[in-house]
């Protein structure tokens, strides 16, 4: 039987008012595990009655006050830790052992880092003769948490985790694809003393319950991660009502490769920021450029280490990749390797769907793909995939790599592999992208700006620039 979710509103477990339920498919196996609230703007509206009621009390708690909840909500995160990454595996589709290793302690670690942040954040004064002028920072209110269906927890709590540091209540919508973590931290959430209403979980479709969020008149902060199309929807909704917003989009990432690297680093390293997680990272990279005379050795490296990917069962330890996370995603994933053919690329592997024997028979697995002999103008070398595809094109002259890499309307990261650290640094300042890495992937500090450049985003979260967007500052002078 299906496990019957529920909303999270005021603390309790509550059913959507319509009394309607989504399927929700294991994508390991195929088969309806859970229903999914498909909840409107009345179970938004429900939720953001009862976030406004706690605010006032909530944000007059003492930054101490409120870290002291922050640290225990990340402990009864690590002491569950098993179970939420066994629910985010099964929801997803990504091995057990990246959910146990990186991403739950990643969701801990987003409390913990922003319970201690905000007992060192200090306000700003200027003496100025007969006059002291100071800053004073307060948060707004209801936040709107909108998050994708990637990275489930670790997005969700990147998000909640500064929003109430700093004092502000929140209503979240979790993607309806991958609920249940989300479902399981509003227990956690009770058991570690949060007040009820500080936050609420709306489970429900992004043009139902998402929307109902982004054009509620009393939620005047929006906190938005998933694709670029829905991000300019949840604009279409905040900017006439002046919503303060932040928004983390879609990404065509590119590493640019120099004949002077580590080869079989970057080879190694750059397999896994195309596939970890099959693919289905934002920050993963979908374009590898490769200086002309290392091209051939690199294509024919990568692939055969490409081959070496297990691809299969997300329970078991040698699983380094497992279903892609819905039926339609695949096809859609599917439908670009066939363009890339058509477009005049050659598959160099993958491609197919791999054998698997039953209950996997019936998942959404692919095997990783990677294609050469395309132009950068393609539209497989242009459009997000967001799957277990790359494709590797080579590039004659540091301007031209910059160029290709330039030519996305994305700008959410990239990579730089060389030993020559003048042109490490030049091309990692040119490269149009909000984050670059050099000689390395997904290398992050909590501390550090995060965020897209173009149509990748809006606005930078992280360190200092979340407990910015998290609350409003004033500036107030009196005469001393
Ligand atoms: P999506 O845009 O389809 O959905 C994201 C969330 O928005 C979901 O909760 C969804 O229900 C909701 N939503 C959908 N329509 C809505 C609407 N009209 N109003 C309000 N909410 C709505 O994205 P996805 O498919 O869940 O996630 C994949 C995308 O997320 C990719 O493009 C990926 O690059 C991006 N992503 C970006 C980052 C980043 O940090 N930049 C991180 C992870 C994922």
């Amino acid at each position: 039987m299906p496990k019957k979710l529920a909303n999270y509103i005021n603390g309790q477990e509550v059913a959507p008012r319509s009394g309607r339920y989504l399927e929700n498919y294991s994508p390991v196996t195929g088969e309806v595990y859970s229903l999914v609230p498909d909840s409107g703007a009345e179970d938004v509206n429900d939720a953001v009655a009862a976030a406004r009621a706690i605010f006032p009390w909530w944000s007059q708690r003492t930054p101490e006050q409120r870290s002291q909840v922050l640290l225990k909500i990340a402990e009864r995160i690590e002491e569950s830790l098993e179970d939420l990454a066994q629910a985010e595996s099964f929801d997803q589709g990504k091995p057990v052992h990246l959910a146990r290793e990186l991403e739950i302690p990643r969701a801990a670690k987003n409390f913990r880092y922003f319970a201690t942040k905000i007992l060192h954040t200090e306000e700003m004064a200027r003496p100025m003769g007969n006059y002291l002028s100071y800053t004073h920072r307060a948060p707004l209110g209801v936040a709107g948490l909108i998050s994708p269906w990637n990275l489930p927890l670790y997005l969700l709590t990147w998000k909640i985790a500064p929003a109430i540091a700093c004092g502000n209540t929140v209503v979240c919508k979790p993607s309806e694809l991958t609920p249940m973590t989300a479902y399981l931290l509003g227990e956690l959430l009770n058991e570690a003393g949060l007040p009820h209403g500080v936050v609420n979980i709306i489970f429900g479709s992004g043009a139902s319950a998402g929307a109902a969020l982004t054009a509620h008149p009393e939620v005047p902060l929006l906190s938005f991660t998933g694709g670029t199309a829905t991000g300019r929807k949840v604009l279409e909704n905040s900017i006439p009502r002046f919503k303060r917003t932040s928004l983390e989009l879609g990404g065509k990432n590119a590493a640019v490769v120099f004949a002077d690297c580590d080869l079989s680093e970057a080879v190694i390293t750059s397999v896994r920021a195309a596939f970890q997680n099959q693919g289905e990272i934002c920050l993963c990279n979908s374009r590898i450029l490769v200086e002309e005379s290392i091209y051939e050795k690199f294509v024919e490296k990568f692939v055969r280490t490409t081959g070496l990917i297990h691809v299969g069962d997300p329970t078991l330890k040698e699983t380094q990749m497992g279903p892609l996370v819905s039926r339609e995603h695949r096809e859609k994933v599917l439908s670009y390797i066939k363009l890339a053919a058509d477009e005049g690329g050659t598959i160099a592997c993958g491609g197919s769907i791999p054998e698997l024997p039953a209950p996997l028979k019936g998942g959404y697995f692919l095997n990783p793909t990677v294609i050469t002999g395309l132009t950068p103008s393609c539209r497989v070398m242009q459009e997000e995939i967001f799957g277990p595809v790359v494709s590797i094109v080579p590039f004659r002259s540091e301007e031209e790599a910059i160029e290709i890499a330039n030519g996305v309307e994305y700008g959410l990261s990239a990579s730089v592999w060389s030993r020559d650290v003048g042109r490490a640094h030049r091309v990692a300042q040119a490269l149009e992208a909000a984050t670059v890495w050099v000689n390395c992937w997904m290398v992050r500090d909590l501390a550090m700006p995060f965020g897209g450049a173009k149509h990748s985003g809006l606005g930078r979260e992280g360190g200092d620039h979340s407990i910015e967007f998290f609350t409003e500052t004033k500036t107030i002078c009196l005469q001393v």
